[in-house]
């Protein structure tokens, strides 16, 4: 019986998808519905095999293949009752986004019919033939099999009639081909290297978890207005367009209340978001028209960064039923603000100890400055590696443009903690450290307030910024998959953690106490990183300068930026924290850089596209208005009294023939240009190509087109113009 296809369940989940469902205002009622829970396990499991899965979970070991069986009958069960008739492995493939293949429970029965399948075989492990995901050279094409297996650490899910099981990808001989494997091995090395310093404060701790809380900025456009933008469609930003008159010199968007077809939206949105077990809470208007933002409350990073894209593929999908276009781009729109994800980072303990937050003894003080100032010298002996995992050809738009983080990386900490550090550096370790008899240690650290949150001034043009109990790395792009940032931010932080341990355990054998061992390295690099702090306006010339004289990492090629990837220190640190081989790194390096190229190759083409069928032929036809126009007037006046009015014409006509003449020449020149770079063998210097030569045709072209739009009779303009797509009404 229970293996006979539930058509009335399979019918329940057309309806489903049929009709949308609705607020009922209760997201408390309805949260997690849709998610496998530990609740749903405990309903659909043996208890027996609960307890084996729930365990594996918590230590992080790996699975018992004897269970998978009684998982997976388990998990198909409750899946089918929520209406489910597919299932796929879904993974994070280097592409960005994510991937699934569904197949559907079915298996043919041998008597001519099909019974429902779904084994532990399947659940465990699978291979999606996955010849076409980028692999940097890993995979020959005639060993395209990657295998996908189940990451048990974060829950399975039903989205619409399937089931999706989170699942790592990696090669035939091993190596990761997506985020999540090298994320998992980050997360797992850095709890190792953090309950090693952890040892040093407290007895009791037997793991660090990396935290996130993603904020995901995002832009609104209108459906029909987005479809008659061909750069929007197949680049998913405006290559051209002039800035509207109004745009957010005013603020008033900021501030602004939420349009009431927005709200529409972000209401569904955040209900189906609960139902997915993403704790949404946090939603507003951002800087620039139609810009918002939506947060949830910080989870576990792995799951965290499950739940980020998850959410992405929702908000699509979401606003394909209200009408609207997501736009997750960087920088979707020339003039006004990009969209970025802020990264909320922290790392805290197995007995709810935020590792960032300063505590209420002296030696809890001591243990958030040693953490802190372990972050501040990960970030500073790796700001470049830092740099490279958020570059992207679309985040470049955003990065060191006036609003926001330059492409230096930098850290801001406050006042409170900034003075505290420097009182630290400058103080004898003898008059930090006072044994104090009964009274027991005394840390002639200033005080440090126990509450720190929101009373550290934000200062918004700081990529990496402390925020009180967390640090906030904003350089993160609007469409990354945030894994990439944490994965190296954890790893640097783990690297780091170890050689602390080892130079406070050599002092420690020198026969120095714990405390003063302590000190005395955190001194010691509180001067050595002093480079990476930096409170004051990054969005300034003077920073620039000032950052380069400091030797912080101030190139702005993206291309050459990856090459951090492979810097020696870059290969020590994921070597020897096991998170990423040389192979992977090469690879990874391969496929960056060709994803860099393609993308400016496809936006290039398009830009030369629009240029000569849309923008030239109908600025020529209003020139020839314009020259009629001049002829007539010439019939009917005399010479006298049509010189005022013919040289206005002629003015016009001059302009657009040069505007016209720049961008024709342009075009060719970008054809060749791409044709030359595409001759390219290696991708490093192909992106280079498609950076140097054809980035600033495309941005002169566009200013020729931003004139032309301006001169051209607004009713012969085909494109929608800024000021249509940047304001929903
Ligand atoms: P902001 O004022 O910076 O825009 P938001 O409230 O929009 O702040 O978002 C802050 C994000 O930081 C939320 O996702 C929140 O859950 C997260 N966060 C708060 N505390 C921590 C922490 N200790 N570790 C990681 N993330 C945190
Ligand atoms: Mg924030």
């Amino acid at each position: 019986m229970d293996n006979i296809i539930r058509f009335d369940l399979l019918k329940e989940a057309i309806m489903r998808k049929a009709s949308p469902v609705t607020t009922n205002g209760r997201p408390a009622e309805d949260f997690g519905k849709y998610v496998f829970n530990r609740e749903k396990m405990q309903r659909y499991l043996s208890s027996y095999t609960y307890k084996v899965l729930t365990d594996s979970i918590d230590k992080g070991l790996p699975l018992n293949r004897d269970i998978a069986d009684g998982v997976a009958t388990g998990m198909k069960q409750w899946a089918m009752d929520m209406g489910a008739t597919h299932y796929t492995h879904w993974f994070q493939p280097l592409t960005g986004g994510t991937a699934e293949k569904h197949d559907a429970f079915i298996e043919y029965d041998g008597m001519g019919g099909v019974i429902e399948e779904f084994s532990g075989k399947l659940l465990i492990q699978q291979e999606p033939d996955a010849s076409s995901f980028p692999n940097g050279g890993i995979r020959n094409t005639f060993e395209a099999r990657g295998y996908s297996a189940w990451d048990p650490s974060s829950p399975a899910f039903v989205v619409g009639d399937t089931l999706c099981i989170p699942t790592v990808f990696i090669s035939y001989t091993g190596e990761a081909l997506d985020y999540k494997t090298p994320l998992l091995k980050a997360i797992s090395a850095l709890d190792k290297a953090a309950v090693d310093v952890c040892k040093y404060f407290y007895d009791d701790v037997n793991k660090v978890i990396s935290y996130l809380g993603w904020e995901q900025e995002y832009f609104l456009t209108d459906k029909s207005l987005w479809a008659a933008r061909p750069d929007l469609v197949m680049t998913g930003r405006t290559l051209m367009g002039h800035e509207s008159a109004k745009n957010q010199q005013l603020e008033d968007h900021y501030f602004g209340s939420i349009p009431s077809r927005v709200l529409a939206f972000m209401t569904e949105l955040e209900n189906e978001a609960l139902k997915l077990g993403i704790p949404v809470k946090t939603r507003h208007n951002e800087v620039a028209p139609n810009q918002y933002e939506l947060a949830p409350i910080y989870e576990e990073t792995n799951l965290a960064n499950d739940h980020n894209l998850l959410i992405m593929s929702l908000m699509k999908k979401v606003a394909r039923r209200h009408d609207f276009k997501v736009l997750l781009h960087e920088k979707p729109f020339k003039g006004i603000n990009g969209s970025g994800k802020h990264n909320n980072w922290s790392i805290g303990t197995d007995t709810g100890i935020n590792l960032l937050s300063p505590g209420k003894t002296p030696m809890e003080n001591l243990r958030f400055v040693t953490f802190l100032v372990n972050v501040l010298m990960a970030v500073y002996k790796h700001n470049s590696l830092l740099k490279a995992s958020i570059s992207s050809a679309t985040n470049a738009h955003r990065l060191g443009a006036n609003e926001a983080p330059p492409a230096i990386i930098s850290s801001f900490l406050g006042k409170q903690v900034s003075e505290a550090l420097d009182h630290l550096e400058s103080a004898d370790t003898d008059d930090v450290i006072k044994f104090d008899g009964k009274a027991g240690l005394k840390l002639g650290v200033a005080h440090i307030p126990e509450i720190l949150l929101d009373n550290t001034d934000r200062n918004r043009t700081s990529p990496f910024a402390f925020t009180g109990n967390r640090f906030e790395f904003r350089a993160v792009g609007s469409s990354d998959n945030c894994a990439e940032a944490m994965l190296t931010l954890d790893t640097a932080v783990a690297y780091q953690l170890r050689e602390f341990k080892k130079d406070v355990d050599a002092l420690i054998a020198d026969g120095l106490v714990k405390e003063k061992a302590i000190v005395s390295v955190v001194k010691r690099y509180i001067s050595e990183c002093k480079p990476i702090r930096f409170d004051g306006n990054g969005y300034s010339e003077e920073w620039k300068k000032e950052a380069a004289r400091r030797g912080l990492d101030c190139e702005t090629s993206v291309p050459v930026i990856f090459d951090s990837y492979i810097s020696p220190e870059s290969i020590k640190i994921f070597g020897e924290c096991n998170v990423l081989s040389l192979t992977e790194l090469q690879s990874r390096c391969e496929v960056k850089w060709e994803m860099y190229s393609k993308k400016i190759q496809i936006e290039s083409r398009v830009l030369g596209d629009l240029a000569m069928n849309h923008i030239v032929p109908v600025a020529s036809r209003y020139q020839s208005i314009l020259l009629d126009n001049v002829t007539k007037i010439k019939e009917i006046f005399s010479d006298e009294e049509a010189a005022d009015m013919v040289a206005q014409d002629k003015t016009i006509i001059k302009d657009i023939c040069e505007h016209i003449s720049v961008i024709t020449k342009d075009v060719k020149d970008m054809i060749e240009a791409r044709k030359k770079a595409n001759r390219i063998d290696s991708e490093r210097e192909k992106a280079i190509a498609y950076h140097d030569n054809i980035i600033t045709l495309m941005e002169e072209i566009r200013y020729h087109i931003d004139k032309l739009e301006l001169i051209v009779d607004d009713r012969m303009w085909t494109l929608p113009k800024y000021r249509e797509l940047l304001f929903i009404r």
